[in-house]
């Protein structure tokens, strides 16, 4: 078998990943295994259904991995206003309230790997090898000897697994995951209403489970509605105008009734949480490391934030012999970001899903009290923006982006 040496070898190329990867390379060798090389074609008139809503210190790690979309604003939908109403109360969240520009931005998932991929395929320190996958690998307290299904032998001091939420390499390592199956449903599509949508996140928990507009670029909105497995499966076979009506029963944004849907699609949610995040010299980072409920829209976001904290432990080192105690602050640094983040959006499903109204009643009487606490609500979005003392130094450390 013939031999290649990278200082680290991340495995997934996906947002996270690669974003490792770009992140990682500025300071090491770095190779790239993706099962699935992706050719991204980006739908011309329209968005691909699989949006995603990017805080301002993701978008900052984004920018420092040179993998924020360039000349692509016709595609990306900034929000500057954030409006979360259960029953009667209401928590609302202005951008120059808090002295930023944006609250985040809405943008599609095949947008951002595009973004990243050219980053990395011009970087002479990455080693990109895809469309390839990991046959098995094993390690000792130096090295990672990895052999790739097409026979050939990997060596590496460190291996990232960024392979997703059923992230083959830490079943391997045999490192166990906590699962919660909510039997819910995230439906999305993207809908047109009768006023523009401008730069508004709006979200309700509905008697079904939290429903989100979400600006696009082009003033329509992307939905999220969390509800049922069985509710989800069937409203998205129904024909769109009985779907409309029935998501008009329960929407009262002020975009006024959605006219137009666009095709439906019901994904699943499962909580899960690694039990470990390193275990040697393996690391997760991204959905192999933990997958949250979408309602906070945090999922990838707290992925990203895995990408730069590795980075920042590993650069932060004054000596190879640091690995060790870096990969321990990554474990106990990551590990309790993902306890508190998954942690609080676990416990509001639950609250909003309990039977009859009363969760949502106490839901929403939390959200008027929490909005009349002005630190409360400082810290709130300092951490939803990815822009807390707990974020990383990149998260922090780019001026607030403008647009
Ligand atoms: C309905 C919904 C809404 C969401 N909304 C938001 C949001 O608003 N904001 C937010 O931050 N997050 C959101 N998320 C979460 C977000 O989509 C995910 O957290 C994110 O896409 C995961 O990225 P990843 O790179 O970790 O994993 P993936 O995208 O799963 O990438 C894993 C990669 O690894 C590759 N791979 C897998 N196995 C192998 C192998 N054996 N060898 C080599 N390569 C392999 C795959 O091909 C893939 O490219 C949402 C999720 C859902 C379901």
């Amino acid at each position: 078998m013939s031999r290649v040496d990278h200082d680290i070898v991340v495995c997934g190329g996906g947002v996270a990943g690669a974003c490792a990867a770009a992140l990682l390379s500025r300071s090491f060798r770095v190779a790239l295994i993706e099962a699935r090389k992706p050719e991204i074609s980006l739908p011309e008139n329209d968005f691909d259904p699989r949006v995603v809503a990017i805080s301002p210190g993701s978008r900052a790690i984004l920018e420092a991995a040179e993998g924020w979309p360039a000349n692509q604003d016709d595609r990306i939908g900034p929000y500057h206003h954030m409006q979360v109403h259960s029953a009667r109360g209401r928590i609302d969240f202005q951008a120059s309230q808090h002295g930023l520009a944006q609250l985040g931005w809405i943008v599609e998932i095949p947008v951002l790997q595009q973004a990243l991929w050219h980053s990395i395929e011009n970087h002479d320190a990455v080693t990109v090898l895809a469309p390839q996958r990991i046959r098995r690998f094993d390690q000792d307290e130096h090295r990672v000897r990895i052999e790739l299904e097409q026979g050939k032998a990997v060596r590496c001091r460190l291996l990232v697994a960024a392979d997703g939420a059923r992230s083959r390499l830490r079943a391997q390592a045999g490192i166990g995951v906590d699962t919660w199956h909510y039997n819910q449903k995230a439906l999305v599509a993207h809908i047109r209403t009768e006023k523009p949508n401008r730069g508004l996140a709006w979200q309700r928990f509905t008697e079904h489970g939290p429903l989100a507009l979400l600006p696009l670029a082009d003033g329509r909105s992307s939905i999220v509605w969390s509800q049922s497995a069985e509710r989800a499966d069937r409203l998205g076979n129904w024909p769109s105008e009985q779907f409309l009506e029935t998501l008009n029963h329960s929407q009262d944004s002020p975009f006024g009734v959605a006219l137009e849907c666009s095709t439906r699609h019901a994904l699943p949610l499962i909580r899960r949480k690694a039990q470990r995040l390193t275990q040697g010299r393996l690391v997760l980072l991204g959905d192999a490391a933990r997958t949250v409920h979408p309602l906070a829209g945090q999922g990838l976001n707290l992925g990203l934030a895995d990408a730069a904290a590795l980075a920042e432990v590993l650069e932060d080192r004054t000596a190879e012999a640091d690995l060790d105690p870096a990969l321990k602050r990554y474990q106990r640094w990551r590990s309790s970001a993902s306890a508190l983040t998954g942690g609080g959006i676990h416990a509001i499903n639950e609250l909003t899903f309990a039977p009859g109204d009363a969760g949502r009643l106490l839901l929403g009487l939390g959200f008027s009290a929490a909005g009349r606490l002005w630190p409360m609500r400082e810290r709130f979005v300092r951490s939803a923006c990815g822009l807390d003392s707990d974020s990383p130094r990149l998260a922090r450390q780019t001026g607030q982006p403008r647009r």
